[in-house]
């Protein structure tokens, strides 16, 4: 056994919905994540395969997935990510083999079978790891390109220093919540154009950022710096992240710090941890970069990933979702081996479990944009949305920012030969600002 035959797109498990060409979750993706049930209402952790969460805590308990340390009857992933790579691989490799179509162990062990595999539908999500520091970097050309011709100059869209490195911010780890959570509109101070002083009021232009995260899997001791080639194996695996961003309080607070109000109340990601293992068959070669970095972020070979993500709204009360926009990580112009290698140049440590946001992937043609911002235009050209079956009975709803109510869902998928690997979904409803006195 080894990590390839995890990985063989002829592979099929005895979970049979793991074996739809459209299921997220093959034998071949293995995601981990948190979950609970109403026969068991503490958070462990599972895998998702199929329809089905694998519940690794039976299967320990059981002695049929072998692990010297008791990790996974906890309400986190981080003690299982502090093991380390060998031990997340050892995992990875069991499980292909235990769900294997031929494989009898665990198929044929009736009583231990029902007891660890739940109906995923049936389950509740949690959190997946605990998010000591969360950071969001700013490294798609095209949406900084677009932002800087926007608010700046589109002559001179790009600030001198966005070539050199990959821009990023220290964001805000306590607001970090799972799929599914509601997200309350925030209040901030606005500065309205007609007026000389701010006011206090709630968001007018909530925006989404389609994003990924990635999650540390080593961290490295403060002062010693991750080197660009060693900076995949610190990774422990990727989500979906939507970067929540309140574009008007945004816009005033920004100088000379950057964002703070308008990013910390909310950043939404996706339950199921995909790894880097699992994405391995979809390495692509980054963007072209010019100028050639420094020599601390130049890395050989290929290292981004093709990850087709989409984001789509559904207005309060309608029935159908519309998709907002199309686009792919790959565009993704600094890779996260630079993201990591760059955070840590100055001896800044990462902890397991820390978060960082790719910032907003946004593609090269307008239907590929991965914020409201840019696909309206910062509100100048709202977007006409007809949701649902293109016929006469769908309702056209006009959109320049989100509103109360709307559901924002973020989809992540690699499409192989006959199978993908998917990423799920985040999603998230807009619930109105706390009223003001
Ligand atoms: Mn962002």
């Amino acid at each position: 056994m080894n990590l390839d035959v995890t990985r063989d797109p002829q592979r099929k498990s005895w979970i049979l919905a793991a074996n739809h060409a459209n299921c997220d979750f093959p034998i071949q993706n293995l995601p981990f994540g948190i979950f609970s049930d109403a026969a068991n209402p503490s958070p462990r952790v599972g895998v998702a395969l199929g329809d089905r969460i694998v519940d690794l805590s039976v299967l320990q308990q059981a002695g049929i997935l072998t692990l010297a340390q008791p990790v996974f009857a906890q309400p986190r992933l981080n003690d299982f990510i502090a093991l380390g790579r060998p031990a997340w691989r050892e995992i990875r490799m069991q499980l292909s083999t235990l769900f294997e179509i031929a494989d009898p162990v665990l198929r044929d062990a009736t009583e231990v079978r029902r007891r660890a595999l739940v109906p995923m539908a049936a389950a509740t999500l949690h959190l997946p790891v605990e998010i000591p520091g969360y950071t969001d970097f700013y490294s798609s050309k095209e949406h900084a390109t677009n932002v800087g011709s926007m608010f700046r100059d589109p002559k001179n869209a790009l600030l001198p220093n966005w070539l050199e490195m990959p821009i990023g911010y220290n964001g805000r780890a306590s607001s970090v919540v799972v799929s599914g959570t509601p997200v309350r509109r925030p209040n901030g101070q606005l500065k309205l154009p007609d007026q000389e002083r701010p006011v206090l009021g709630a968001c007018r232009k909530l925006d989404i950022e389609l994003e990924t995260g990635f999650i540390i899997g080593q961290g490295n001791r403060l002062g010693e710096p991750i080197k660009v080639e060693d900076a995949e194996a610190h990774i422990f695996g990727m989500v979906l992240l939507n970067d929540w961003s309140a574009r008007d309080i945004q816009q005033w607070e920004y100088v000379p710090l950057g964002p703070f109000n308008a990013k910390s109340f909310a950043t939404s990601i996706s339950p199921w941890v995909v790894t880097l293992d699992a994405l391995e068959p979809f390495r692509v070669g980054q963007p072209v970069q010019q100028p050639q970095p420094l020599a601390y972020l130049r890395h050989a070979g290929a290292h981004a990933f093709d990850i087709g993500l989409e984001v789509r709204l559904q207005p309060a009360g309608a029935a159908h979702a519309c998709t907002l926009a199309r686009t792919n990580f790959r565009h993704l112009y600094w890779t996260m081996a630079q993201q990591l290698a760059h955070h840590t140049v100055s001896g800044c440590n990462t902890r397991v479990g820390d978060l960082m946001g790719s910032g907003t992937i946004s593609g090269p043609h307008a239907d590929s944009f991965g914020s409201l911002l840019e696909l309206t235009w910062n509100g100048q050209r709202p977007l006409q949305l007809k949701c649902g079956e293109a016929d006469a009975a769908a309702e056209t709803t006009s959109r320049s920012f989100i509103e109360d109510g709307d559901t924002l869902t973020l989809t992540g998928v690699c499409q192989g030969d006959g199978y993908r690997i998917g990423f799920g979904a985040v999603s998230a409803t807009i619930l109105p600002a706390h009223p003001l006195d």
